[in-house]
């Protein structure tokens, strides 16, 4: 049988413990404001319940005063980091206020001689309002909020809920675990609470940094296309799965014309915004499935699943078009750009390296050609 002291103790410790577990994941993680809120929190959540734990050992008023401003604090900060987290804007226009109006209110109960019962009260209530905006803002209408937000969300909900539950239909009144259900359910979802987002704000943020991990993994920081390896690594995932479904698959290798006069005509800087604005114009005009790498300096390639030869010149002669017409306005007002792209369909049971020599064998025809303009790649050679 579970009583307040025991559950009091166990939240409290369970608390601590991850305030500690997150102080030693933050020496070895980068800087991330959240997630020292969410440590705070968890501290001063923990620091709380274990005053009110100690409260009855060591006469009541002075521990079970500092367990209701800790329990606030600490509730509020968890707030503050998600709100860090999401990224919120002016959230400290609304929660500054908030959490000083329940500190006040915390305060004014003290100063009007609440009851131990009473504190408890005032407490729950404004511990329920927070975790209430809590879930709304975990449970926020939101397009790819990954899983383990929404059971933040839903535990916060439910707890708040209980909340209410216990004070509306039990008055408040604390006891053992069992001597209720709403009592019992009151408890429960403290402790997951306690378990599902000391456990899942932690989670959070691994997600978050290993999808930015990922991304510096697989995108080149300038013209955020797809790096050399990842273009290599998802176009052979195509092809074998164009290959795989009998579909065509085309390639193409484009290289900006006269780049090295740009870089030193302009400067570095303005060769650098051509590649972003080239890299914006071919994005605009490709497709979902479309792939497209930088592969290095001012050399790019594309790779179209589903399209053959004539839709792959198509495509490559508007985007030719498309970059005569795309400004620098920053940096060279009145340079017009231009590239030589070459065009092939990878063969059944080519190799995509194989493919690519010949898509550049066909570039190199389209410079030597007059550059701006495109070419289509030799047949393949049949080996003997
Ligand atoms: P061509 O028409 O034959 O392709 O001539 P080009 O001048 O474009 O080709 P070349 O290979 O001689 O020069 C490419 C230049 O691209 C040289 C290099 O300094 C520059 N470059 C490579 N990477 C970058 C980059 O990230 N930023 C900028 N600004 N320039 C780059
Ligand atoms: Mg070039
Ligand atoms: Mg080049």
């Amino acid at each position: 049988m579970i009583d307040i002291q025991t559950f009091m103790l166990a939240l409290g410790a369970g608390n601590i413990a991850f305030a500690l577990l997150m102080a030693g994941y933050m020496r070895s993680a980068p800087p991330d404001r959240s997630l020292n809120a969410w440590m705070w929190a968890r501290l001063a959540t923990g620091v709380a319940q274990t005053s009110a734990w100690l409260a009855p050992y060591f006469g009541r008023a002075a521990l079970v005063d500092f367990a209701s401003f800790a329990w606030i604090a600490g509730t509020a900060l968890e707030m503050a980091a998600y709100c860090m987290f999401f990224g919120f804007r002016r959230w400290r226009l609304v929660l500054y206020p908030a959490a000083a109006v329940a500190l006040l209110a915390v305060a004014g109960a003290i100063a009007a001689g609440a009851t131990r019962q009473q504190m408890a009260w005032v407490v729950a209530v404004l511990v329920a309002l927070f975790a209430s905006a809590s879930a709304m803002i975990l449970l926020r209408p939101q397009k790819d909020a990954p899983p383990v937000q929404r059971i933040i969300g839903t535990v916060d909900a439910m707890f708040a809920l209980a909340i209410w539950i216990w004070m509306a239909v039990a008055n408040g009144r604390m006891g053992n675990f069992n001597a209720s259900p709403i009592l019992g359910f009151a408890y429960l979802s403290s402790y997951l609470l306690m378990i599902v987002n000391g456990f899942g704000f932690l989670l959070l943020c691994k997600m978050r940094d290993d999808a930015g991990m990922r991304r510096l993994a697989t995108i080149d920081g300038l013209t955020d296309t797809l790096n050399r390896r990842a273009f290599f690594e998802r176009a052979d995932g195509a092809r074998l799965l164009a290959l795989r479904m009998r579909k065509p698959i085309a390639l193409a290798m484009l290289d900006l014309d006269h780049f090295k006069q740009l870089n030193d005509g302009f400067g570095h800087a303005c060769g650098d915004e051509a590649l972003r604005v080239f890299a914006a114009t071919a994005r605009g005009l490709l497709r979902e499935h479309d792939l497209m790498g930088r592969l290095g300096g001012e050399e790019f390639a594309l790779a179209l699943p589903g399209v053959g030869l004539d839709g792959a010149l198509k495509a490559a002669e508007r985007l030719r078009l498309a970059v005569t017409e795309a400004a620098l306005p920053s940096c060279a007002a009145g340079y017009r750009m231009t590239v030589s792209i070459g065009v092939v369909v990878i063969e059944p049971n080519e190799e995509l390296t194989a493919a690519l020599a010949r898509a550049d064998h066909a570039l190199y025809a389209a410079k030597t050609g007059g550059r701006n303009r495109v070419e289509v790649g030799p047949a393949l050679l049949k080996r003997a």
